[in-house]
């Protein structure tokens, strides 16, 4: 089961403004450089250890006037088909509108988690105020200040009841690869080719949507499990809607993956919502490698994978360590390469590595670099080791932990980088006192 959360509700109730407080924002390392990253409708968020995504359907309503209700029905019914708990949200200053009606109407119908919420409570006056709400039958109202952030952390405290502690891997040690990316970027294609035959990915029944599936392939000796979400297209004849669903299955088949295989159009190049998901990917701690796909379509000389690849980085900043391969899944060009290398992403993830290794490797490199002194002390680094976690984690032990600063950091993650090979991973370091 995925952790999702999704805020509806008529507009200008203050969804995002909710959203906004909920999502991590801190760390979102590729937000400055590549400034792709602006109108983001999902993100991540932690409670009390708990992970999961919001979604803002807000951001995803775009249509003109006379297309608005029909769209807010949309919105509502992807909602229900496909998050996990639903955050339905009203406005206790413009009190209950026909519209709030609306959507209870629609609400009313799915047996999923749904929690009415009326925002902009922020007086004890207005919280009195959010009693009007019951009248629309959808039980408990709950007042919030989405401005202020009260009642956010008890309304959070019911909501996080219902998601997973986190990653129960039932298929352990066999790695399991999320095939991600926008709609026509080539995943069923993908898929049909590594089973070699073509199978029926959408049914046909009127807007039937169908589950990931995850499906167990055995090639070249190696076991590896597909999280296939090419299914997402639903019979919808409405780009946002694809696009909508797209991103939902995507964070869904995330969450349970351990290594996110992203497709790339390669007459596209990276956009704003493959940065997205990479981003959503690095918080989870899930392996990642890019899939340049329908390379065929480039014209090329000798330098333009090499050129690609550069931009390509360039838009990654510091994730340069998410390996770039380039296939044409209709021409079977490297697509068995696409797969060895989301296999090896998955073996660096779990890798292990000796203490007595990373001290003869990294204590050398730091006596020769060692961290700059701080108010005239001197920091030293007395050894490092691993520490069990979902992704190499090292820990370095030192006289003064809290003296290290992120430039060190960095050559320090370099510095594995270079000795380990932990290509595809994200890696974390923690400074200790000893
Ligand atoms: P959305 O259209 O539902 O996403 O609504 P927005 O988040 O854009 O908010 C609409 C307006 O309501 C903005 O001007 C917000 O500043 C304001 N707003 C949002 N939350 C609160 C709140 O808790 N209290 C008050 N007083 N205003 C709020
Ligand atoms: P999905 O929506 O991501 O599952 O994409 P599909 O697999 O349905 O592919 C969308 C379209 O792109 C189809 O017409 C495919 O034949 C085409 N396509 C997929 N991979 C390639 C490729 O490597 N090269 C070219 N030229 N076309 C491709």
């Amino acid at each position: 089961m995925a952790n999702i959360l999704a805020i509806v509700g008529r507009p200008n109730v203050g969804k995002s403004t909710l959203f906004n407080r909920l999502i991590e924002k801190k760390k979102a390392i590729m937000d400055d450089e590549s400034g792709v990253t602006r109108d983001r409708h999902y993100g991540y968020a932690e409670w009390t250890g708990k992970h999961f995504t919001v979604i803002d359907t807000g951001g995803y309503v775009t249509g003109s006037e006379d297309k608005f209700e029909s769209q807010i029905r949309h919105q509502v019914e992807l909602a229900l088909e496909e998050a996990t708990v639903i955050l339905f949200m009203v406005d206790s200053y413009m009190g209950l509108t026909d519209l709030d009606k609306d959507f209870a109407n629609v609400l009313r119908s799915s047996n999923k988690p749904i929690y009415l919420v009326a925002n902009k409570a922020d007086t004890t006056e207005r919280m009195h105020m959010a009693n009007e709400f019951y009248a629309l039958g959808m039980g408990e109202v709950i007042p919030i200040s989405s401005a202020s952030g009260s009642g956010t952390g008890e309304l959070l405290e019911i909501v996080v009841e219902h998601f997973d502690e986190g990653n129960e891997n039932p298929d352990e040690g066999i790695p399991k690869l999320a095939i991600l990316g926008r709609p026509n970027v080539g995943k069923s294609s993908f898929l049909n080719a590594l089973l070699g035959v073509d199978r029926t990915i959408v049914t046909d029944e009127a807007g039937t949507t169908r589950d990931a599936i995850n499906t167990r392939y055995t090639m070249y000796g190696k076991d590896f499990i597909l999280t296939d979400t090419a299914g997402i297209r639903k019979k919808s004849k409405v780009k946002e809607d694809i696009e909508f669903y797209s991103v939902l299955r995507s964070i869904q088949a995330l969450q349970d993956s351990d290594v996110c295989v992203i497709l790339v159009d390669a007459e596209r190049g990276l956009e704003a919502q493959d940065m997205n998901i990479i981003s959503l990917a690095i918080k989870y701690n899930k392996g990642i490698m890019i899939m340049v796909n329908k390379w065929d379509l480039i014209e090329k000389d000798t330098k333009t994978a090499d050129v690609y690849k550069k931009s390509i980085e360039q838009k990654l900043g510091q994730l340069n360590f998410i390996p770039i391969i380039f296939t044409s899944v209709t021409k079977k060009q490297r697509i068995f390469q696409a797969i060895e290398k989301a296999i090896e992403v998955y073996d660096n993830k779990t890798k292990k590595i000796s203490t007595s290794e990373l001290n003869d490797v990294l204590l050398p490199e730091i006596e020769r670099y060692p961290p700059p002194a701080l108010k005239g002390k001197y920091i030293k680094i007395k050894y490092v080791t691993q520490l069990p976690g979902q992704i190499p984690t090292f820990a370095f032990f030192c006289n003064l932990p809290q003296y290290i600063k992120a430039p060190y950091e960095r050559f320090l993650e370099n510095k594995i980088r270079k000795n380990f090979g932990l290509e595809g991973v994200p890696i974390r370091l923690f400074f200790r006192k000893k």
